[in-house]
């Protein structure tokens, strides 16, 4: 062990350390430096032994740093830290400095001792690193961390004060190309080109960062108005179009731009980089050197669907899903011939919902397969079910496009087949959109084609809506043609549907297709329907879907429509049609004086009010009625009956517009009697009319 050191080694152990060694006497004199003083500070021995330490002070510690530095070294004998010290050429650099006190025997001070090592490079060093970590090295703009950071910050101001905020994403169009040709070293420069320009543009309030590779964020804060916000968008449009010269070489850049703004999105500052980025590449899909506003409601669209699409595949496993059937029946017959599967979802806690909210989101998603199948299932259980209970119907299932097309429907369709031997297999029908089979022609035949070797028919749904052609109607194989509801809507109003509903019926006929209408609503369409060649029909006015659990006692208590069955076995000239549809208008006419009196409607025209010419009805009388039906007496019998109830109709709306309601009431009960003789009349020339032919 060393008890001490000669002079001599000590010397050399001084001279050779790397730290610098001060020593000063009490009154603070310089007595020793060594050889990595001098290194460090500049000085050399001669020049400071005698001086003041404080020639090192950098000038940037206050006084009261040295106070404490006293008061430690006074109490404890030691004192170490950081500090700024100033170098003989003036530069100020950091060293890391311990100082002891040295005590003679008596205890008293002899000397101090200062150690130092010069940290300013380290420091530098780390210095860098932490800028690294928020800086980009290339542009020096803020990072991608430093951008969030900064948007963050500017998120809160701007909620509080209220203020509109821009996040632009801007990214150089074909840079990667421009990249490989010229090289990445010509590349970085332009790179470096276009974030000088940026930052020079943008204002005090705003700033610029590179997100990677030749993506920049601009954010816009403290605005008034979008204007402000395309100003600058066309302002950095032109400014990144302006050639850039490097080595004495032209350049020429676009850029596309994407934009999000909040408050109206509402998004935190990851969400709305993202989105100002979707915005970005949108505007790259239409076309580059573009600018292109991040669509908000779309986006929340597109959030809903998916959240939908989660919550639906949840709903299918928790048995969530139900079918209701809706009768389908022969009107001429009476008879009740099968019943549409038509799906809800019991939502628990939203309720019953159609179809039409759910489904038209999973479309293009497997998920509407899966459904699919569930669905095909769930009917021929319930079909095994009614035939077990005596009620042989068929069940007609509706199939997606998607799920058509999946190239193992048919084997699929067999399988689930196999799992019900009892169910014979002509009972069950496919619908499918005459939309979706005309998309995809040659599969959908092909299909249709397989299922009929097994038994199994094919309807083409919502029929006139797709604008099937002749050749297309004779490559499809499908068995059934359902006229849409839309035509049979309109039917006794609009000429236009009536010819079409007629041009359906006779291309099934031609084609030897069985034709069914849906949406029937009113007698009166299915009379219509029934004359022009279609008996078999479905809709509201036969039975609305319900649960399954129903349909045995609906089908137990069914009653056809009287109407149907008087017309049954009469045909009808297409030309009387409209006698039958002047009918409906003068019933629906009086039907809205009524509610005007019950001030539940105010749609009242006072002109057709006091002119019998001018009603539906009237209209019919006394042009297309005038014409086939003026040499028949009860027609001309209807027109004073008619005329008067125009003036009775008047003479209420007038009470109930003068606030005497219980007047208007009273003569209420005279407008139906007046009503049923005009009915009467009209069931007369009808039945007139068809006798005649
Ligand atoms: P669709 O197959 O054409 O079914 C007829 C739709 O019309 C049903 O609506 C039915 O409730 C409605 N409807 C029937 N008669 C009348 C009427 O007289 N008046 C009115 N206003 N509407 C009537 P729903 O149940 O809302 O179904 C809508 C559509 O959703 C269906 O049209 C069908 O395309 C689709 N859909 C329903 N269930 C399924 C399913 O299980 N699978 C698939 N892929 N699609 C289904
Ligand atoms: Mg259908
Ligand atoms: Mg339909």
């Amino acid at each position: 062990m060393i008890k001490s050191l000669s002079p001599e080694i000590a010397s050399i152990v001084l001279s050779n350390i790397k730290d610098g060694i001060m020593v000063t006497d009490p009154n603070n004199e310089i007595v020793f430096v060594n050889k990595a003083f001098s290194k460090v500070t500049g000085y050399s021995e001669q020049e400071v032994v005698g001086c003041n330490p404080n020639l090192l002070n950098s000038g940037r510690h206050d006084e009261q740093f040295f106070t404490e530095m006293w008061n430690t070294l006074d109490k404890t004998g030691h004192w170490k830290g950081e500090i700024w010290d100033k170098r003989k050429n003036g530069d100020v650099y950091l060293e890391f400095l311990s100082i002891s006190a040295i005590k003679n025997s008596e205890g008293k001070i002899e000397h101090f001792v200062a150690v130092f090592t010069d940290i300013n490079e380290k420091r530098k060093a780390e210095q860098q690193l932490d800028r690294a970590a928020l800086y980009d090295v290339l542009t020096d703009l803020p990072n991608r961390v430093q951008t969030i950071h900064y948007l963050q910050n500017k998120l809160i101001i701007s909620r509080r004060e209220h203020k509109l905020l821009a996040v632009i994403m801007l990214d150089l169009d074909d840079f990667k190309s421009t990249n490989d040709k010229f090289g990445h070293d010509l590349g970085d420069r332009l790179l470096i080109v276009i974030a000088q320009r940026l930052q020079r543009l943008i204002r005090s309030t705003d700033m610029v960062g590179r997100l990677g590779g030749d993506e920049f964020a601009i954010i816009l804060s403290d605005l008034n108005n979008f204007d402000e916000v395309e100003q600058m968008t066309s302002r950095i449009n032109s400014l990144v179009a302006s050639s850039i010269m490097v080595d004495g070489k032209k350049y020429k850049l676009t850029t596309s731009l994407g934009i999000t703004l909040f408050p109206f999105d509402d998004s935190d500052a990851e969400m709305l980089l993202r989105h100002a980025d979707q915005a970005m590449y949108k505007a790259k899909d239409n076309g580059k050197n573009q600018c292109h506003l991040f669509d908000v409601e779309k986006d929340q669209q597109a959030q809903t669907r998916r959240e939908l699409l989660q919550e639906l595949s949840s709903a299918l496993k928790n048995d969530e899903l139900v079918l209701f059937y809706q009768p389908k029946v022969n009107m001429r017959t009476g008879s009740f011939i099968g019943v549409e599967a038509l799906i809800r979802w019991q939502h628990p806690e939203k309720g019953l919902i159609g179809p039409g909210h759910f489904l038209p989101h999973v479309e293009y998603h497997d998920l509407i397969i899966e459904i699919g199948e569930w669905v095909i299932r769930k009917a021929l259980t319930q079909l095994a079910f009614w035939l077990a209970n005596g009620l042989r119907i068929t069940v007609s299932v509706n199939i997606s496009a998607r799920q058509i097309l999946q190239h193992d429907f048919v084997s699929l369709l067999k399988e689930i087949l196999s799992e019900f031997p009892e169910i014979p297999l002509e009972l069950l029908e496919l619908e499918i959109l005459e939309s979706a089979a005309l998309e995809n022609t040659d599969h959908v035949a092909r299909v249709i084609e397989q299922c009929r070797k097994i038994g199994i028919h094919f309807a083409l749904d919502d029929f006139g809506t797709g604008y099937a052609s002749l050749s297309y109607l004779r490559d499809i194989p499908a068995d059934v043609l359902k006229i849409d509801q839309s035509f049979v809507f309109n039917l006794l109003e609009k000429r236009k549907d009536l010819a079409l509903v007629e041009g359906i019926i006779g291309l099934a006929t031609a084609f030897q297709r069985t034709v069914i209408a849906e949406g029937i609503e009113k007698t009166e369409q299915g009379v219509l329907l029934m004359r022009l060649g279609c008996d078999l029909g479905q809709g509201f006015g036969i039975a609305k879907p319900m649960p399954a659990d129903n349909i045995l006692v609906w089908a137990g208590n069914y009653q056809p429509d009287q109407e149907w069955s008087i017309w049954a076995d009469t045909s009808w000239e297409i030309s009387d049609f409209p006698l039958l549809v002047a009918q409906h208008d003068h019933i629906n006419w009086v039907r809205n004086v009524l509610l005007y009196i019950e001030g539940k409607t105010n749609s009242v025209n006072q002109k057709i009010l006091v002119n019998h010419h001018e009603c539906r009805f009237g209209h019919w009388y006394y042009d297309y009625g005038m014409q086939r039906y003026k040499h028949i007496e009860t027609f001309l019998e209807i027109e004073p009956i008619h005329i008067s109830i125009h003036h009775l109709g008047y003479q209420i709306v007038k009470l109930c517009d003068g606030g005497n309601e219980r007047q208007a009431k009273e003569k209420a009960s005279i407008l139906l009697q007046l009503k049923d003789q005009i009915l009467e009349k009209l069931a007369a020339l009808q039945k007139k009319v068809v006798s005649s032919q």
